[in-house]
C-alpha cells in the first residue's frame, strides 16, 4: 500500500519539478514574444515633431543617401527592414526611414 502511495508521490514531485523547470524558459520564450517592440508610426507625435518618415525618399529634408541604415543613432539589425533606434525608444524604425537627428554612422 504504501508502496504505491510513495509511486504516485515520487511521479507527482517529478512533474512538479519538471513544471518549475520549464517554467523560466517558457517566461524567456513568452517574454520576447509579449515584449516584441512596437514600429513607429509615422503620425506619432515624436515621430512628426522630429520630421520621421518611414521612406527617407519622401523626405524633402533628407540629405542624399541618408537613411536609418546608416545611421549612428540606430541600434537594430542593419541587415532587418525593421529595428531598434535610440531616439524612439522601443520603437522600431524602418531601416530605410530618416528623421532629422539622424547623423552619421561610422
Ligand atoms: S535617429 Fe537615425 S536611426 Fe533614428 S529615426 Fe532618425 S535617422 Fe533613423
Amino acid at each position: 500500500m504504501s508502496s504505491n502511495s510513495d509511486f504516485s508521490r515520487r511521479k507527482f514531485l517529478k512533474a512538479g519539478v519538471a513544471v518549475v523547470a520549464a517554467a523560466p524558459v517558457a517566461a524567456l520564450v513568452g517574454g520576447g514574444t509579449a515584449f516584441a517592440a512596437e514600429r513607429l508610426k509615422e503620425d506619432d507625435p515624436q515621430a512628426k515633431s522630429m520630421k520621421y518618415v518611414h521612406d527617407a525618399s519622401e523626405s524633402d529634408e533628407a540629405g542624399e543617401g541618408e537613411t536609418c541604415k546608416n545611421c549612428a543613432l540606430y541600434t537594430g539589425d542593419r541587415d532587418a527592414d525593421w529595428g531598434s533606434c535610440s531616439i524612439f525608444g522601443g520603437k522600431e524604425v524602418n531601416i530605410d526611414g530618416w528623421c532629422n537627428s539622424w547623423a552619421k554612422a561610422d
